[in-house]
């Protein structure tokens, strides 16, 4: 199928969810779609907003969200999403009315053809179906997890008291291969105000399509299930940042590339890359524990410390650490991922395994060892561990033995070769997918479509 343009000059409105793992897939959305005829205009929140520098071809609209300060952690996230749904529900309002005056006034070609939304921004559909505009969901984590989102509720209903157990190793019925203990009720705050939510996102309500940062080839069965229940398109272009051909936008700190420098020197495969994004914190013990794991491994390591990882701003690293360790260690506050996954030097990932994190390990080939958290990064540890065998599971309580053993297992043992042969086969069917005739380029091709007739 040759690549599809928009057949006019259309405008997509896209409203991204103000956190880093939400804003890189949303980016990368409006990149393919700008490469493919479309204008894009990025309306976002005050709070936490991207550089419009890094995209001078989009259009920026600012909203009101009527926060000024907001400690971001994982007991906080779902308050987080009610706030901003309802504080920017009427200035988005505003805001939409006020461009397609404009449009009229000024007689626009590319007039708005539809308002793209992360799925945790609700309040877009509502506003958008008040004003008769299309609506799309995109939903930045994995089908997996949105399974297992929707499934909850009737858990619960029938009565599983497991359901916030975080060490029942029982399988959840119908989530093959899912404990309890990976479910993400255990660590979001309030399970009622959790269920709430879920409640709201796993409706699609009047909106008219999904858009997945996801591919057939890794989630095929979970997509299947899912498009049994929703009546409305899925569109599949992940990995999204392999389909847009710019980068996304960093939303607080800059990319180090120093690190690069550092990768140069190093042997194939034989650095371990840390990174637990841009939430996830640990306290003193785990960060102790963290630093003399490295230590121990005796393996070269590139190390993100962001401000924040730590408890208080400035993390308090062991004493001898840096003696020890010296040129084998490289710490940053920020990496430039997506490059350092895809650089020879790098033998595995030992990450927290939010979703953007997974896919773009997997998408280079690189194993892992996983450290979740919160919300869907237990599920997709599960899935990388069981399901994909390509990563090693840490314990929930973090240990400098556990966290050496594991270093070693994935950059000197036979284990570690036989997982990157497995990933390296998942990174080549994702080669196929985003190529032309592969599901996610025929995917686009849908949507580019689909957009264009609505
Ligand atoms: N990231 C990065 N440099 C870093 C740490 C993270 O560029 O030093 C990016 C990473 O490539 C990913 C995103 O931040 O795209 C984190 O998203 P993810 O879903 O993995 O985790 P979250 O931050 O949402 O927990």
């Amino acid at each position: 199928m040759e690549k599809l343009h928009a057949k006019k000059c259309r405008r997509v409105v896209l409203v991204p969810f103000p956190l880093q793992g939400h804003l890189n897939p949303m980016l990368d959305l409006a990149n393919i779609l700008h490469s493919r005829g479309f204008s894009i205009t990025i309306v976002h929140t005050k709070f936490n907003f991207p550089n419009p520098a890094d995209h001078p071809d989009f259009q920026y609209v600012p909203i009101s969200d009527g926060i000024s300060n907001w400690d971001i952690s994982a007991s906080n996230l779902v308050r987080l999403a009610s706030t901003i749904n309802t504080n920017c529900k009427d200035s988005f309002r505003k805001c939409l009315t006020q461009m397609m005056q404009q449009q009229q006034e000024e007689k626009q070609n590319d007039q708005v053809a539809c308002i793209i939304y992360d799925f945790l921004m609700h309040f877009a559909e509502t506003v958008a179906n008040q004003m008769s505009l299309p609506s799309i969901i995109q939903r930045t984590s994995n089908a997996a997890a949105l399974l297992a989102f929707c499934k909850l509720p009737r858990l619960r209903a029938e009565g599983y008291d497991c359901l916030q157990d975080s060490t029942s190793d029982e399988l959840v019925p119908g989530l093959h291969p899912l404990r309890f203990k990976d479910l993400p009720t255990a660590s979001m705050g309030s399970l009622d105000n959790f269920l709430q939510l879920i409640a709201v996102v796993c409706n699609t309500r009047t909106s008219s399509a999904i858009i997945w940062n996801t591919t057939d080839c890794l989630e095929h069965s979970s997509l299947t299930q899912l498009q049994e229940h929703y009546n409305v398109p899925f569109f599949t272009l992940g990995p999204m940042h392999k389909m847009a051909l710019a980068k996304s936008s960093n939303l607080v700190i800059k990319d180090d590339n120093n690190c690069i420098e550092w990768l140069e020197k190093q042997a194939p495969h034989s650095v371990i890359y840390v990174s637990l994004g841009s939430i996830a914190t640990l306290d003193q013990k785990e960060l102790t524990e963290m630093a003399w794991g490295l230590a121990n491994s005796d393996q070269p390591f590139l190390w993100v410390i962001r401000p924040g990882l730590g408890s208080g701003s400035e993390a308090h690293l062991p004493e001898a650490f840096q003696e020890l360790t010296g040129d084998r260690g490289c710490i940053v506050k920020w990496a430039p991922q997506k490059d350092v996954l895809a650089h020879p030097a790098v033998g595995g990932f030992l990450s927290h395994c939010g979703w953007n994190s997974t896919l773009e390990s997997i998408s280079e080939g690189v194993p892992m060892i996983c450290k979740p958290y919160f919300v869907d990064q237990k599920m997709n540890a599960r899935y990388l561990s069981h399901e994909w065998g390509i990563g090693i599971e840490l314990d929930e309580v973090m240990q400098r033995t556990d966290i050496a053993k594991a270093i070693r297992r994935i950059l000197v043992e036979e284990e570690g070769s036989r997982m990157r042969q497995k990933v390296i086969a998942l990174k080549e069917q994702i080669k196929h997918c985003i190529k032309e005739g592969g599901s996610s380029y025929n995917s686009l091709n849908k949507l580019v479509q689909f957009i264009s007739s609505l």
